[in-house]
């Protein structure tokens, strides 16, 4: 299917934009294929950092064989697909794949925010979860990360994304953008990648081209307003709001700029970019307020647009955390049953809603109570497990977090077992251990196996299991 004639017509004169390479990298039919890592899990297990390290293949490649993504620390490009869904390092978390341009909102987040310190963000369109999960990459252990995502089908996926991703300090919530204005100057950052008329991908979405319309940007124009100003009274003082799409339309980029600078107080924030990186620098008609796009044609990535605000404002929060909770702290004894299955010395503090069981950081009480009073909320934190007498069931996400005792007995499995494994079906192993076994691929941990006298029962969640029998194409995000 041929670009939109509307569309190229409306892209002639913004900077940097250049009709016949941009045709011509469509037709073209290249495909950038990228990857993030996950530097949490490789520092599990004592291994080398997969950040420099030679450990982690994907697909046929170490990861040093690999080129890296220049505006990304944790950014890979590989030369060619690999079937994502049969690697079990896929689901172990140990990478994402994201497309490359997204993950610039590194830059925006380290150029304007002091990430050392302690942070709260909000993620307000998270799902499928390439943003979030880099995120939670760049802040520290004692910052909060809420990810949201309205859509409850979609919150699901990003539930899993997160929790794959293995960080206890992400609250996960399935909420309007109004339900946040609750938390009046609550968030130091807030990062809307907005839905919008999504032509920054054509080239990989041929079939999404025909949705295309003029009057198509116009909605998604009004829709990007409403959900900024449903959120923007979140954001506290001098906290940074980083807005994105993956349009390349003016009126849903710096037309949005230029709204938000006639809306409210805000500065438009500059980003320090390397020229080599072929990423363009925008500014918006009437307040010049500052953007950056992508082209494919200019960079190795899908298309791509974001720019950075500070608020200008609203003041210092306000919002208590509430004085009775519907979270409980865990008991004494509840809290000794589960600590042996915890590495040591970890500053989190066990929480029980009903009989579940969760480890959040301790310093962020207030935060934890504050955002389940006020938003719904999926997951918050590591699900530990229940207490069954004295004893811990533990929970998947225990399995695949930061937290777990690198202590507990484990057996590694091949490809085609720990392929069967995530297939939720009988996998065979041979341990003299009973009971409670973590199942390892590569020492990353796949989840959990209980070892019974006359069979082992797979307790990998049912709807995260592999269906696919053939080779996968799209698994591809933001
Ligand atoms: N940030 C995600 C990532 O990096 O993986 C991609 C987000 S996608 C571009 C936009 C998201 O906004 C979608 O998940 C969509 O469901 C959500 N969305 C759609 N309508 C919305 C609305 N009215 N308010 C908030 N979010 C909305």
């Amino acid at each position: 299917m041929q670009l939109p004639q509307q569309l190229l017509d409306s892209l002639t004169g913004i900077a940097g934009f250049d009709k016949e390479a941009f045709v011509q990298v469509h037709e073209s039919g290249e495909q950038v294929v990228s990857v993030r890592v996950n530097p949490f899990k490789s520092e599990i297990g004592n291994r080398q950092s997969a950040i420099d390290g030679s450990d982690l293949t994907i697909g046929h490649f170490n990861l040093p064989q690999l080129s890296k993504i220049p505006w990304c620390s944790y950014g890979y490009y590989l030369p060619e697909r690999p079937a994502f869904i049969f690697d079990p390092l896929i689901h172990a978390g140990a990478y994402y794949v994201q497309e490359a341009s997204s993950m610039f909102v590194e830059q925006a987040l380290t150029q304007t925010m002091d990430v050392s310190q302690p942070l709260r963000v909000l993620d307000l369109c998270a799902a499928p979860g390439g943003k979030s999960t880099l995120l939670q990459s760049l802040i520290s252990a004692d910052s909060l990360l809420v990810s949201n995502e309205v859509i409850k089908s979609r919150a699901a996926i990003l539930e899993e994304n997160c929790v794959k991703w293995g960080g206890a300090n992400v609250i996960v919530t399935n909420a309007d953008p109004i339900t946040f204005a609750r938390l009046e100057n609550f968030f130091d950052v807030i990062v809307v990648d907005a839905p919008c008329s999504g032509s920054g991908l054509f080239r990989r979405e041929r079939e999404a081209i025909g949705e295309w319309s003029e009057q198509n940007v116009q909605l998604c124009y009004q829709r990007q307003q409403r959900i900024l100003a449903d959120v923007f009274p979140a954001l506290k003082e001098g906290g940074v709001l980083i807005y994105s799409t993956c349009s390349y339309s003016k009126e849903e980029d710096e037309g949005i700029g230029d709204w938000l600078m006639d809306t409210f107080t805000v500065d438009s924030l500059p980003l320090k970019i390397d020229t080599a990186w072929g990423i363009v620098e925008t500014q918006s008609d009437k307040h010049q307020a500052y953007g950056y796009r992508f082209f494919p044609n200019k960079i190795k990535g899908e298309g791509f647009f974001i720019s950075s605000f500070r608020k200008q404002e609203g003041g210092a929060s306000s919002v208590k955390p509430p004085k009775k909770s519907l979270l409980q702290k865990a008991s004494k004894n509840e809290a000794g049953i589960i600590q042996p299955w915890l590495q040591p010395k970890q500053p989190v503090q066990l929480w029980k809603q009903k009989d579940e069981l969760f480890a959040f950081p301790v310093s962020l009480e207030k935060e934890l109570l504050t955002i389940v009073d006020n938003v719904y909320v999926r997951r918050a934190g590591t699900a530990v497990g229940k207490i069954a007498g004295n004893d811990l069931v533990p929970d998947h996400a225990l399995a695949v977090s930061t937290l777990i005792n690198q202590s507990i007995v484990a057996v590694s499995l091949k490809k085609e077992d720990a392929i069967q494994y995530l297939r939720k079906e009988e996998v065979s192993v041979s341990t003299s251990h009973k009971g409670w076994t973590l199942v390892q691929f590569e020492q990353y941990n796949l989840g959990w196996i209980k070892v019974l006298q006359n069979r082992i029962n797979n307790y990998y969640p049912q709807g995260w299991r592999i269906l696919k029998r053939t080779t996968d194409s799209a698994n591809e995000h933001n």
